[in-house]
């Protein structure tokens, strides 16, 4: 399999001062023992800190370093896609700022990807510092996502992943708004390999993720790749529809042969908050496609750049 050649290592960053230092040295570190050249590929998703000045101070003493200025923050999954359009190496790993991905797991995900594998992810067999709530729902998410999505999604994979040109070149044509990165992973295929690593504690800083995030995050990772959920509310509403059908009927031929007089308003409350209530979810779920629908169609660019520092390599950068 081909050597690999230029490796981009990309790293998202929103209000990270405190990590930066510290993750370019663990990097640098790292790069002496590869033996392919390395471009680091920051991306400034709008902090409001000093993270930017950080960067470009690296910038001045290492020109392997390029940065991306986002006009704002995107989140991290948009920045994710402008590193993949101006990045310039054949060869790609995305890793976050904090440190809780070990950068000495790149020698390895190299051997991986010169073995011919094109998408090498790390799998976390446990994670420190979290809280139990933060690791059930995740646990939770992941399941959810594999049942719910059409594609087979990877368990407790974040994206700290390296990735082959040819994966690089799929991820590069899909150009959606509304983006899941850890959806499209999965829908481009390719041959995948799992590396397993114990996650660590955020080193500095704190997470930029709450639920709010998460459980939209969830939403998208569903219904961006997936219409089971409007099959699910059709199926629903056809079984209970066949229900009230014969439950209609023995009502009707107690009421013609019997006499019995028409009773129950607990059971007539309960059929209609059960059924209201299915139904507010159905529009819900119509609602979140007609969402995707809506931003899709504006057809707006995905994010904007307010700058761009190059490396010293002289490729262009692969957007156009
Ligand atoms: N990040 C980003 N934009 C955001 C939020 C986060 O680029 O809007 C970056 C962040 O700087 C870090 C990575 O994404 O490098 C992972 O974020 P974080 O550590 O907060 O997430 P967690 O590890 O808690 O899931
Ligand atoms: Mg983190």
């Amino acid at each position: 399999m081909a050597k690999v050649k230029l490796l981009t290592v990309m790293i998202p960053v929103f209000n990270e001062e405190e990590c930066i230092n510290d993750l370019f040295d663990a990097l640098n570190n790292v790069s002496k023992s590869l033996s392919c050249d390395c471009e680091f590929l920051f991306i400034n998703d709008g902090s409001t800190d000093n993270t930017l000045n950080l960067i470009c101070q690296l910038q001045q003493k290492d020109n392997r370093i390029s940065i991306v200025d986002l006009s704002r923050n995107f989140g991290k999954e948009i920045a994710m896609t402008a590193g993949l359009d101006y990045m310039k190496g054949d060869t790609l790993v995305i890793i976050d700022a904090d440190l809780q991905d070990n950068p000495e797991l790149l020698l390895t995900m190299v051997a991986e990807i010169e073995n011919g594998y094109d998408d090498v992810y790390a799998q976390r067999t446990s994670r420190k510092g979290e809280s139990v709530l933060k690791k059930t729902t995740s646990f939770l998410f992941y399941r959810l996502l594999a049942i719910m999505s059409s594609v087979p999604i990877q368990k407790d994979t974040g994206d700290f992943r390296m990735l082959s040109h040819k994966a690089i070149k799929a991820l590069q044509q899909l150009k959606e708004n509304e983006r899941n990165m850890k959806g499209l992973f999965s829908f481009i295929g390719f041959k995948k390999k799992a590396i397993h690593y114990v996650r660590d504690e955020r080193k500095a800083g704190k997470t930029k993720w709450n639920y709010l995030k998460l459980i939209n995050l969830a939403i998208r990772g569903i219904t961006a790749f997936s219409i089971k959920p409007l099959r699910i509310i059709s199926v629903i509403g056809f079984l209970i529809s066949l229900i009230s059908f014969i439950f209609f009927i023995k009502v009707l031929i107690k009421a013609l042969f019997y006499g019995d007089p028409v009773a129950g308003y607990p059971s007539m409350m309960s059929a209609i908050l059960l059924l209201g209530g299915l139904q507010l979810l159905s529009i819900g779920v119509l609602g979140e496609y007609l969402g995707i629908v809506f931003s899709e169609t504006k057809k707006r660019p995905i994010y904007f750049i307010n700058d761009y520092y190059n490396t010293s390599y002289n490729q262009e950068p692969q957007h156009d």
